[in-house]
């Protein structure tokens, strides 16, 4: 079998106003990190430089996710273009200036693409992270950053976001049955970003397949966002060569190999939770889709609420949750 069953991705787009080019398949690079498929570091920085041969130039990561090393290898001695964003949920500019620290200083870059505040909700937590945006433009003026901006689940965030002239980027979660959106249902969410778009806000959307619920609709749910005129790109993750080659078929408006489709559409992920949890309760937390909740002296997981983003596995003491 040829080792590249994949459809190499051309398409450029212009994210925002800064003009950055990125390709409309961004490698979101969570699945690799160790909240969730925890790849061995050589592992994940080949499937980066398969992506990047396959002609994906858009990486996202976040300060939580641990995968700079992962980055940095796999973008070592790459001479091609190559678009990396990250996040970090700091809300002072001291913290905001380490976060970026560590993020220049673990992917050996000199400059991030675009920097987000991770997760905001609403115009209020918005002002709250003032000191951290203020800290990041700043950080745009002197060249370490080209763009800033946010993430969220939030309708009234993307709201509040297309409002201020200091963002450049919005990274919104978004997908065919508005699976996770916090705050309204996915017309809403279309409505606020393509006035963000109007603003001039650049947008790359994230959870394309509702964290594993859309896995059986995949082509439908991928043709649904790619239908999208707002958006510039969409952040999938991706474990293996063969998600990365059904997603630039998919992304370059051709059809996968005969089978392969199928094989990756049996997938099912989950949430586990070990048998040694002691419900002390202290992941319920970090859970912002309400997911968990306690049963006696163990957690348990709301399993049609959960987004398979992992973020709870790093706030357990003992090491109880994995998504398998
Ligand atoms: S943090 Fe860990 S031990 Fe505590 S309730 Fe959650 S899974 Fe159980
Ligand atoms: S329980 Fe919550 S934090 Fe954990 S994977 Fe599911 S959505 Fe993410």
């Amino acid at each position: 079998m040829p080792k590249n069953e994949g459809r190499r991705i051309e398409i450029r787009n212009t994210l925002g106003r800064l003009g950055i080019q990125v390709s409309p398949l961004c490698f979101g690079t969570l699945t690799l990190s160790p909240l969730q498929a925890g790849l061995p570091r050589p592992a994940g920085a080949r499937l980066i430089r398969y992506a990047l041969e396959q002609g994906i130039n858009f990486f996202d990561t976040a300060d939580l996710y641990g995968t700079y090393p992962c980055l940095r290898e796999g973008l070592r001695g790459w001479t091609g273009e190559a678009v990396l964003a990250s996040k970090s949920y700091d809300y002072t500019a001291k913290g905001m200036e380490k976060s970026l620290a560590r993020a220049l200083k673990e992917t050996g870059r000199e400059c991030i693409d675009i920097f987000l505040l991770h997760e905001q909700e609403s115009a209020l937590t918005l002002k709250g992270h003032g000191e951290a945006l203020a800290y990041l433009v700043k950080a745009r003026e002197k060249g370490i950053v080209r763009a800033v901006g946010i993430s969220t689940h939030h309708v009234a965030a993307v709201r509040a976001a297309s409002g201020c002239s200091e963002i450049d980027v919005i990274h919104p979660l978004l997908n065919l049955e508005g699976i996770g959106i916090r705050d309204g249902s996915r017309e809403d969410m279309e409505a606020a970003l393509k006035a963000a778009a109007a603003a001039g806000k650049g947008i790359y959307a994230m959870k394309p397949l509702g964290g594993g619920h859309l896995i059986p609709r995949a082509r439908e749910a991928f043709y649904y966002m790619l239908g999208l005129p707002f958006l510039a790109a969409v952040a999938v993750g991706m474990q293996d060569e063969r998600e990365v080659d059904v997603n630039c078929h998919y992304f370059s408006g051709t059809l996968p190999p005969a089978g392969l489709e199928e094989a990756l559409a049996g997938r099912k992920r989950r949430l586990m939770v070990h048998d040694w949890c002691e419900g002390c309760g202290e992941c319920l937390k970090s859970c912002r889709s309400e997911a968990l909740y306690l049963e006696g002296s163990r957690v348990r997981v709301r399993e049609e609420a959960c987004l398979l983003c992992g973020y709870c596995g790093g706030s357990c003491p003992q090491f109880c949750l994995k998504i398998v």
